[in-house]
């Protein structure tokens, strides 16, 4: 329902379904919900009602946690946050949200982000700078064919285009902010387009809307007045916000046909409805409109009463914005702390985040109990591993010590357990085995190691390790058959690397095999 622009219905829906999770549900489905309530809220202009629900949103995402709920959640906090006049809050946002989103497959999710970067980057007066992302945008959730996405990203790139005319204006390059206007005109007719064929209200209402501000900017009452018509005979209910926002557009429309008594009609509508539901935001934009209204009527002591009540808003809210910057800072302070504590509790756990093998805390706990019983342990160094980061990159570094710890995991025999002991070093326990059989056993993954086809990962990559092992019948101290598999490892590398030492001799990878 949201993805069709049904905002108002599926807002009720979600509530109740919060409340139905919350009171009993599973609790993993809390933060998706809150997600789906902010972009809803998003969509009808709830702008403060939404940020409470996509801040909590976020902080569960991060305590879970969860890369790409909490990308999507920081970019719905953004558009928020523009929406309530905290542009700076909203770019950092929203750069937080472009890179989680990066480091997922999710190519919509990736438009979504850069989607609302670059929204946040017109407004902060740097359209210029938005383009390029829109473009990229576009390009993305076209590739992941999400079509309600491409409209959203169109009706940005309207509106960035927009921004770029009044950049222009501001600078006296009149021709130039023409040509901007007439683009950003064009595209919000592309957006709409995309917006009908994909059925998405919402995307048709923001893109009919603008199309009336620049027909508006292009002198062209009439086009304006067209556009605000089919905007009114689109089905179902918008929601207050973006109803005062056609109210006003509609006065502006108005205005500028000369019909000063139906646009003065307009405004005060909406400046009922923005009083009502204390949305000082949108009490302003209305005020300022009808400022204009009175002025064009020669009414000039009314115009100098709104003035002033204008004014005395805009205070208002320069005190509202403070008090929402002041909480939105407490809410990412404690984000923060959640954070801290969920990389503590990945470090407490027993898996190695990189390769999802055992990790050093996992194998230590199992080597000590096997204390005072019959086994044998391996440690695996690569060799020259420092060669493959410094020739290629980190990235492919860690592709091939997940791509390792894969190969060692195979045909493990029963009760044996690999760890990742810390970078590139990796350690096997083998209880009750006799040392030749754990021998053969590495002897093999040398020769898996070394025949792997590692150009699937870069180029031009080879891999061996060396390897020490150590046998303990039981009577040993677990540190010293730890020191000695140690000392064993470094006589591997000692004698030429690629491959193992079980006693006093090393067994070349080549023909340990026999
Ligand atoms: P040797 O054959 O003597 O073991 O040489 P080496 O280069 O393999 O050993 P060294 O200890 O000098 O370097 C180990 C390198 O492993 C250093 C570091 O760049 C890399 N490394 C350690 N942990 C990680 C990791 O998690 N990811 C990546 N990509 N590299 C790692
Ligand atoms: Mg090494
Ligand atoms: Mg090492």
């Amino acid at each position: 329902m949201v993805r069709r622009g049904e905002c108002m219905p599926a807002l009720g829906a979600l509530k109740r379904l919060f409340v139905d999770i919350r009171d009993g549900g599973d609790p993993a489905m809390l933060a998706p919900c809150l997600g789906e309530l902010a972009w809803c809220c998003m969509r009808l202009g709830l702008a403060a009602e939404g940020l409470d629900c996509a801040l909590a949103g976020q902080k569960l995402y991060s305590r879970a946690p969860d890369p790409a709920g909490e990308a999507r959640c920081l970019s719905i906090t953004a558009f928020l946050l523009l929406d309530l006049g905290l542009s700076d809050e909203a770019f950092e946002t929203a750069e937080a949200a472009v890179e989680l989103a990066e480091s997922s497959t999710d190519s919509a999710l990736q438009a979504f982000a850069l989607n609302a970067n670059a929204c946040a980057l017109a407004i902060c007066r740097h359209p210029d700078l938005a383009q390029p992302l829109l473009e990229r945008a576009i390009d993305l959730a076209r590739a992941a064919g999400d079509e309600v996405e491409e409209a959203f990203c169109l009706v940005s790139k309207g509106f960035c285009q927009a921004k770029m005319a009044d950049f222009h204006e501001s600078l006296g390059e009149a021709g130039l902010a023409a040509q901007w206007n007439d683009l950003a005109a064009e595209t919000t007719v592309s957006a709409l387009e995309k917006a009908e064929a994909c059925g998405d209200l919402w995307c048709q209402r923001a893109a009919l809307a603008n199309g009336a501000e620049f027909a508006l900017r292009l002198g062209d009452a009439e086009l304006a007045s067209a556009c605000l018509a089919r905007h009114a005979d689109l089905p179902g209910d918008p929601g207050v916000s973006l109803t005062i926002h056609y109210l006003y557009t509609l006065a502006a429309a108005h205005r500028a046909a000369g019909r000063l008594a139906e646009a003065r009609r307009a405004c005060h509508k909406a400046l009922a409805m923005a009083e009502q539901n204390k949305l000082i935001d949108h009490q302003l934009n209305v005020l300022f409109q009808l400022c204009a209204v009175e002025e064009a009527a020669g009414n000039h002591r009314e115009a100098l009463a709104l003035h002033r009540r204008f004014h005395d808003c805009y205070v208002a809210q320069s005190g509202e914005v403070a008090q929402r910057r002041a909480k939105l800072a407490a809410i990412r302070w404690e984000a923060d702390q959640w954070r801290a504590r969920a990389s503590e509790l990945a470090d407490q756990a027993l898996l190695d985040p990189l390769t999802g093998i055992a990790n050093r805390r996992a194998f230590d706990s199992a080597f000590r109990d096997l204390d005072g019983q019959d086994f044998t342990l391996a440690i695996l160094d690569l060799d020259h591993f420092k060669a493959v980061n410094d020739w290629n990159s980190h990235a492919v570094g860690d592709a091939v010590l997940k791509r390792v710890a894969a190969i060692l995991g195979r045909g493990l025999p029963p009760g044996a357990l690999l760890a990742r002991l810390g970078g590139e070093e990796f350690a096997l326990l083998f209880p009750a085995t006799e040392l030749d059989h754990a021998v053969r056993h590495c002897a093999d993954l040398l020769h898996r190691l070394r025949d792997e086809d590692w150009s699937l990962i870069a180029p031009r990559i080879e891999i061996t390790a060396s390897i020490g092992l150590a046998h303990s019948e039981g009577t040993e101290l677990s540190a010293e058959v730890m020191a000695l598999a140690d000392e064993r490892l470094y006589a591997a590398k000692a004698a030429g690397r690629n491959r193992l030492v079980a006693a006093d001799h090393a067994i070349g990878a080549e023909n340990a095999l026999g």
